[in-house]
């Protein structure tokens, strides 16, 4: 099975997500477009479902052995001038690497993103976004793999809002703008921002972000908060003191438990909550 491509059987799912939370599954990981068209061919011939992993950094993994194939776009992690101001972006690039690139480079706008652990192509899928801004302000195509082919979606085709994209295919790489900033101002900003993230998210801990989505008006964290329900825990999972609407990882936490958690808050809250998480099963 999936002979010729890197594969991990039986790999510690807890190591590829930020929540350190997880049974085992079989995660496999294409070197090219080649590979992944493959390895997309076996799963189909196999009758197997596949997930795309970007760095884990908003899921919840099974704490039982998962069936699904996981792919990890990490080899896909190059960045491509095309213009002053225009960059191709790999989907497997993260935005740590992104932000570091575009301070080299003098080129502003992302600073706000320093600190979100993902990948790109997680970001975009996600419309990761923050402090007022989100990704999708600097796309102007995606490059996706949907059905065997290898498609571009431009601005027409594309629709983001709050935390979600429209796209509907495998990301491989972004086409974004940027504008000419100073290297010192950039550099300043990113550090700004990382130390305001630090300041308010329990930063040092293991989680998947934010639980819960924000509604038009309703934030979760401030109801959450008013319930009095920080330092909230079932087993190792905690409501986080720093931030409501982090669930931390203080160590052994299963997904039972966190799942726990949630119900746990609904119910206190007397209503359910559009999850932000995604969770696996
Ligand atoms: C400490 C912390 C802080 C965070 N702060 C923020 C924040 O400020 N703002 C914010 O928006 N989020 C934040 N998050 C959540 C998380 O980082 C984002 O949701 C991010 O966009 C997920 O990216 P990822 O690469 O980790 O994707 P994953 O979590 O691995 O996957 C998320 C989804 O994207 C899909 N996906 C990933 N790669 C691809 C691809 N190449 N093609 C198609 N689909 C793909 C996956 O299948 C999955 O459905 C935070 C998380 C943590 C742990």
């Amino acid at each position: 099975m999936f002979n010729g491509l890197e594969v991990i059987q039986k790999a510690d799912l807890k190591k590829y997500c930020t929540f350190k939370i997880g049974g085992r599954g079989t995660i496999i990981f294409p070197k090219n477009v080649v590979e992944l068209k493959k390895l997309i061919r076996e799963c189909q011939k196999l009758n197997k479902n596949y997930f795309i992993l970007g760095n884990g950094s908003n899921l919840l993994f099974p704490d039982y052995d998962c069936d699904l194939i996981f792919v990890s776009l990490k080899y896909f992690n190059k960045i491509k001038e095309e213009k002053r101001g225009k960059i191709f972006v790999e989907a497997g690039v993260n935005l740590f690497s992104l932000n570091a690139y575009l301070k080299k480079h003098s080129l502003g706008g992302l600073e706000w993103s320093l600190g979100i652990p993902a990948s790109v192509g997680g970001a975009v899928f996600m419309n990761a976004g923050a402090f007022k801004h989100s990704i999708s302000e600097f796309i102007d195509e995606v490059k996706i793999l949907k059905d065997g082919k290898i498609c571009y979606l431009n601005k027409k085709n594309l629709n983001f809002s709050y935390r979600k994209s429209n796209i509907d295919g495998i990301i491989l790489g972004v086409t974004m703008h940027f504008s000419q900033k100073n290297s010192i101002e950039i550099q300043k900003e990113q550090f700004d921002f990382l130390e305001r993230r630090k300041a308010t998210q329990p930063y040092d801990k293991f989680s998947a972000g934010s639980i819960f989505k924000r509604e038009a008006n309703i934030i979760p964290a401030k109801i959450i908060d008013s319930l009095g329900l920080k330092g909230t825990k079932i087993g190792d999972a905690e409501i986080s003191t720093k931030h409501a609407g982090f669930i931390v990882n203080n160590g052994n936490a299963k997904a039972i438990d966190v799942l726990a958690l949630i119900d746990y808050i609904e119910l206190k809250a007397g209503r359910k909550f559009d999850l932000e998480i995604i969770i696996i099963k």
